[in-house]
C-alpha cells in the first residue's frame, strides 16, 4: 500500500523531476528529500528550462548573498545612498516583506520569489515573521534570510504612506514614465519600496506595466511587502510573458512548483506531519481534506456543517449516510474500505459533528470513515510560534490528501491545494451566515491560488480594464469574483 511505513518498497523521485537541487544534508531539513514518500499523488512535471534557471539562480544567490564581497559592496551603496553606475553591479536584491497568517507569508514569498527569478534579482527574505523557524532554507549553500543590522532600518514598518514607494514616488514626480526615454541609472534612486498590498494604490499598482518594469529594472534594492499572491498580475506584463510560459508551458503550475521548490517544513514541522500522516492518514484507502476557515469570531454555524455535508456527499467525496432509527437499516455487507477525513478548522465543533455522523448512521456504501482534527488552536494568534508551526503542519497535511474541499477566499486552502496538485472543491463564500449557497461547492478551475487584489487597468490601452480578459492565461476566480487566476 502507499504507507511511507512501507518505504522504500515504492519508488519515488525524491528531487521531483529535478526541481530541487541534489547535495543539501540531509539531517538539518530531513523534509526536503522525504516528502516525495508521503505524496501519494506525485504532481505534476516542472519544464527542462524551469529546472535549469533554478540551478542558475541558486548559483546567482550564492555569488551574491550574505557574507560575500558583491553583498558587503551593494550595502554598502545602500548605505550611501547613491545609485552610482550600477551598471558595473551585476547583483541586485529583492527583500521580502511577508506578515499575517501562514498562507499570506507562503503566497507572499513565492510570488517575491517568482519576480526575482524573472528580473534576476538576489530574494532575501525579512526573518521577523519566523521564516528562518517554519522553514528550511531553500538555497544551497547560502542563505535567504536578510541579516542583522539592514541599513533601511525602518523597513519593518515600510506601509501604503512611506514616501520611497514606487507609488508614491510615481504620484509626486520623483520618478516619471511619462517622459519617454528611462532616466540614466546614476539618475535613479538606490533603492524602492514595492507595495502590492490588498490596499496598494493605482499608481502602486502600475507596478505590473512594462514601463514602470524597465524603470525599475536599474534600481538595485528593491523591498516588497504584499500579503498577496501577485503571480497572476505578473502575466499582464508584456515583458514577462515569453518567459513565463517558457518557465511553465503549463501555467495552472507556477505556484505547484515555486512552492515545492521553495516551502520545506522545518524538522520540527515535519514531526508534526508525518506523525500525524503515519498515526491518522496512511493506511486509509482514500483520504479527503476539509479545510473549515472560521473567519473572526463566526459562532458555530449548522448552515456551514450543512454546507460541508451537502458539498461533500452531493459530489460523492463522502458517502451518504443511511438514516433511521429501524435497526435493519444496516448496509447490505461491509465494504471494508476506509476513508480517513482530515479536517482542519480553529474551531473542533465541526469535525466532532461529522465524527458522530459517521459513527451513529451507516454509510450507504459500508464504508468506514473515520473523522480527525489536529488541533482546535480557537482563534487566530498573530506572532505565536507553535500556532504557526501547527497552521503549517495543518496546511501541509491537507495538501497529502485524495480530494480537497477548501473554505473561499482563504490562503491556506489555496497554499494546500498548490502543493498537493489538486485542484479543490471550493465551499463558496455565503452571503449571509445563516444561509447554505446553493449550490454549496464547486470544482475550481485550476489549482494555482486566487490573486486578491489585482490591478484593474489596461497598460497598453491606459485606461480601466478587466485584467480578467486581456491574456488567456488568466481568469477570474471562482471564490472571489474580481480576483485573477491562472488557468
Ligand atoms: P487565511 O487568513 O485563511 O487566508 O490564511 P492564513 O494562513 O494566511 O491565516 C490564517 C491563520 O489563522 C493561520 O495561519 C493560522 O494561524 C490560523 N488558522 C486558520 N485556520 C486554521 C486551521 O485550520 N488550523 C490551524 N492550526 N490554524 C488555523
Amino acid at each position: 500500500d502507499g504507507s511511507p511505513l512501507h518505504w522504500p518498497a515504492r519508488s519515488y523521485d525524491k528531487l521531483h523531476g529535478g526541481l530541487l537541487a541534489d547535495g543539501f544534508d540531509e539531517g538539518s531539513c530531513h523534509s526536503r528529500y522525504q516528502s516525495a514518500m508521503y505524496r501519494r499523488n506525485a504532481g505534476r512535471k516542472p519544464s527542462a528550462y524551469l529546472v535549469s534557471k533554478l540551478r542558475q539562480h541558486e548559483a546567482l544567490q550564492r555569488r551574491c548573498g550574505p557574507g560575500t564581497v558583491a553583498y558587503s559592496n551593494a550595502l554598502e551603496q545602500l548605505r550611501s545612498g547613491k545609485s552610482g553606475d550600477i551598471g558595473s553591479q551585476d547583483c541586485k536584491y529583492l527583500v521580502s516583506i511577508s506578515y499575517r497568517g501562514v498562507g499570506n507569508r507562503i503566497l507572499a514569498t513565492a510570488s517575491a520569489f517568482m519576480y526575482a527569478l524573472l528580473t534576476g534579482r538576489v530574494l532575501l527574505v525579512d526573518p521577523s515573521n519566523e521564516l528562518g523557524e517554519l522553514f528550511c532554507e531553500p538555497f544551497p549553500d547560502t542563505t535567504w534570510l536578510l541579516p542583522p543590522a539592514f541599513p533601511l532600518t525602518s523597513y519593518t514598518n515600510f506601509s501604503l504612506d512611506t514616501v520611497e514607494s514606487y507609488g508614491n514616488m510615481l504620484k509626486n514626480k520623483v520618478l516619471r514614465t511619462d517622459i519617454g526615454d528611462v532616466p540614466a541609472a546614476a539618475q535613479l534612486p538606490v533603492f524602492a519600496y514595492i507595495h502590492l498590498d490588498h490596499d496598494a494604490t493605482q499608481e502602486d499598482k502600475f507596478f505590473y506595466c512594462d514601463e514602470d518594469q524597465s524603470l525599475l529594472r536599474d534600481i538595485p534594492w528593491l523591498v516588497m511587502r504584499t500579503d498577496c499572491y501577485i503571480v497572476p498580475g505578473l502575466y499582464l506584463d508584456t515583458g514577462f510573458r515569453e518567459e513565463l510560459a517558457r518557465l511553465f508551458p503549463e501555467p495552472d503550475t507556477v505556484f505547484h512548483h515555486l512552492g515545492r521548490y521553495l516551502f520545506h517544513p522545518s524538522n520540527h514541522v515535519w514531526g508534526l506531519i508525518t506523525r500525524y500522516y503515519d498515526a491518522y492518514l496512511a493506511t486509509a484507502q482514500r483520504r479527503v481534506g476539509i479545510q473549515v476557515r472560521v473567519f473572526g469570531k463566526q459562532p458555530n454555524s449548522p448552515a456551514l456543517l450543512e454546507q460541508i455535508t451537502k458539498c461533500t456527499q452531493r459530489h460523492g467525496l463522502l458517502p451518504k449516510l443511511l438514516t433511521g432509527t429501524d435497526d435493519t437499516v444496516m448496509p447490505s455487507a461491509p465494504s471494508r474500505k476506509s476513508t480517513a477525513v482530515l479536517v482542519t478548522s480553529l474551531k473542533s465543533w465541526y469535525s466532532e459533528k461529522l465524527k458522530s455522523m459517521y459513527w451513529e448512521n451507516a454509510a450507504i456504501t459500508g464504508d468506514a470513515v473515520s473523522v480527525n482534527q489536529p488541533s482546535q488552536e480557537g482563534h487566530q494568534h498573530f506572532g505565536a510560534k507553535s500556532h504557526d508551526a501547527k497552521a503549517w503542519a495543518e496546511i501541509y497535511l491537507l495538501s497529502l490528501t485524495d480530494t480537497l474541499v477548501t473554505t473561499a477566499w482563504s490562503t491556506f486552502g489555496y497554499v494546500a491545494q498548490g502543493f498537493g496538485g489538486l485542484r479543490p472543491w471550493v465551499m463558496y463564500r455565503p452571503e449571509n451566515d445563516s444561509v447554505v449557497p446553493d449550490p454549496p461547492c464547486g470544482r475550481d478551475v485550476s489549482m494555482d491560488p486566487c490573486f486578491h487584489a489585482p490591478p484593474f487597468y489596461d497598460c497598453r490601452l491606459k485606461h480601466g480594464a478587466d485584467t480578467g480578459k486581456i491574456v488567456p492565461q488568466v481568469k477570474h476566480c471562482i471564490d472571489m469574483s474580481w480576483g485573477l487566476k491562472l488557468v
